[in-house]
């Protein structure tokens, strides 16, 4: 796991320096609302301990990660009464992460305003598909 950066954000924010709109906390996870959102509800689940990203975290951690996801999803929705949820991690500075403690959003979709994620495909031969296909396997 990485070194504990004391500048990290969302350290300061589970430690309670830096304020935030905390709408569950128990032993292993924090969860509040993103302070930019891109939706009503829009929150993000992080780890207590210290973890860069997805990439870089225990089996456990991440667990505990996903399973408060899982619960605190639903109720987010029915909360603010939305039609549909996004789960999103963005993993490195190439994939949009900013802040560098694993952390979940959890995004309401609201239907005649839904955020699209998804962009043009890219276009590949089935020979590349299986090229690409057997170098992940070999990975696995
Ligand atoms: P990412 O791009 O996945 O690293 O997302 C980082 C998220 O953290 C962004 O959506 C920010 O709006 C959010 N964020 C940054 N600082 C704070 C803060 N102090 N309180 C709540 N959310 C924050």
């Amino acid at each position: 796991m990485s070194e504990v950066n004391a500048d990290n954000i969302f350290e300061k924010i589970i430690s309670g320096e830096v304020p935030s709109y905390k709408i569950y906390e128990d032993d292993n996870v924090f969860a509040f609302l993103d302070i930019n959102p891109i939706s009503i509800g829009h929150t993000l689940v992080i780890p207590k301990i210290k973890s860069r990203n997805m990439l870089d975290v225990s089996e456990d951690v991440f667990s505990k990660v996903m399973e408060a996801v899982r619960v605190l999803a639903p109720k987010i929705k029915e909360a603010v009464e939305a039609d549909g949820i996004n789960i999103h991690i963005n993993n490195e500075e190439s994939a949009g992460q900013k802040v560098f403690h694993l952390h979940a959003h959890i995004i309401p979709q609201y239907d005649g305003k839904i955020i699209k994620f998804m962009r043009d495909p890219v276009q590949l031969e089935p020979e590349r598909f299986k090229e690409i296909e057997t170098k992940i396997k070999s990975h696995i």
